[in-house]
């Protein structure tokens, strides 16, 4: 069926080509069942276009991907590559889809399933029935600021320079973003930073204060955190936030905390926004948080569950498919609920199964939910 959906499917290394397997059979479920079908090209990325290309990613692919409505990425990466150089090794291709796409917002949500309650090292109790996002600001701040290294003072000290820097833009842009996404969901904004030391912290906090009054957003209820005061408010009382809209390097670490509230890396999706275009499309790509995983690469082992739920987000936020979105997520639920595990979430008296068999067992439930 011909389609005005364009896909970019990156499969990658590792478990990458595994996982994303199992996109393809729900692709073609919701073509059958849905009648929802998507132009899918597919390219090398990472170690891959490595292989074939002696780059980590083709000026071909890289213009694929900025004509695609949506990338999906899986994974990229391998001990063969570890001593290739920089310019050339897996991460480049990310990175350079990163830097080009101008991806600047990166959503990491984190979302207990009751089936796996017991994965996370909190109690049951603090973490049932989690729902929250971080939005954390991906292509500026202390990651990129300059000045930046090593320099040697006069009297011959030694000492090295990050430096943390952030635009009005910057700020506004990612702020328009966790509005949007806060709209969407309970209303709820809680922005992060170090008011109280950093003057970037002053100015993040003003910035989101006035982008938040000066548009029509008197529906979400903004409030404001410090970051250390965040990382506790996580772990003691996760369910008080609903989107928390964040900075680099704070959102490097309050999101991994988070992602742990949920138990198992095989579980976490991601995505990357951009701004939007003449035609008004925002560049996307979704991923999942977990890497190549060469340890279990090519036996069937990899939990595909991550993947899945990267392509409902695909569905969410690039396409406005909430109905296919809730579908794949609600379906991935009802295995968990059933006790079907791979490996890596296996608990007593589960059922383990492969990747593949874990896809299948989506589409089934796919199959019962739809009818
Ligand atoms: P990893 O996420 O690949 O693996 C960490 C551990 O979690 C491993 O034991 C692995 O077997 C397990 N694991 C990960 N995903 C799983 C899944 N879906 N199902 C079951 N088990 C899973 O991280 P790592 O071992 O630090 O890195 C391995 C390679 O991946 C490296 O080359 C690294 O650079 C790369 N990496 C890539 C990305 C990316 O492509 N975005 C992210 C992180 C790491």
């Amino acid at each position: 069926m011909a389609s005005n959906k364009t896909l970019l499917m990156l499969p990658g290394d590792g478990i990458g080509p595994e996982v994303c397997n199992e996109v393809r059979k729900v692709l073609d479920w919701m073509d059958n069942r849905r009648a929802v079908s998507f132009d899918v090209k597919e390219g090398l990325v990472g170690g891959a276009a490595y292989d074939a290309h002696k780059e980590a990613i083709t000026d071909n692919t890289m213009q694929d991907a900025m004509d695609a409505d949506a990338v999906l990425f899986g994974a990229v990466g391998g001990p063969q590559y570890d001593n290739l150089g920089w310019d050339v090794r897996p991460e480049a291709g990310l990175l350079r889809l990163r830097k080009e796409m101008d991806l600047f917002a990166n959503l990491r949500p984190a979302v207990t399933f009751d089936a796996l309650l017991d994965a996370s090292t909190l109690k049951p109790e603090v973490i049932q029935g989690l729902d929250i996002m971080i939005v954390r600001e991906l292509t500026a701040g202390v990651y990129f600021g300059e000045p930046r290294g090593m320099q040697t003072l006069d009297d011959g000290t030694e000492r090295c320079i990050d430096t943390q820097s952030y635009t009005k833009a910057e700020i506004e842009r990612v702020t328009d973003v966790a509005l949007d996404l806060a709209r969407k969901r309970n209303k709820k904004l809680t922005s992060v930073e170090k008011a109280n030391v950093m003057k970037t912290g002053v100015f993040w906090r003003q910035t989101v204060t006035d982008y938040h009054a000066a548009g029509d957003n008197s529906d979400i209820e903004l409030g404001h955190m410090y970051a250390d005061n965040c990382g506790m408010q996580l772990v003691r009382n996760p369910k008080q936030f609903d989107v928390i809209v964040t900075d680099n390097l704070f959102g490097d670490m309050l999101s991994d905390v988070a992602a742990m509230l949920t138990g198992s890396l095989g579980m976490l999706p991601s995505a990357s926004l951009g701004g939007v275009d003449e035609m008004g499309r925002r560049k996307a790509l979704y991923e999942p948080v977990h890497g190549s995983a060469p340890d279990i690469a090519g036996q069937g082992l990899a939990n595909p569950l991550a993947m899945l739920l990267s392509f409902a987000m695909t569905l969410r936020y690039s396409f406005g498919l909430q109905d296919d979105a809730d579908l794949i997520e609600n379906a991935a639920q009802a295995v968990l609920s059933r006790g079907i595990r791979t490996g890596d979430i296996m608990g007593e008296g589960n059922e383990k199964v492969s990747t593949a068999q874990m896809g299948d067992a989506v589409l089934e439930e796919l199959d019962k939910q739809a009818a």
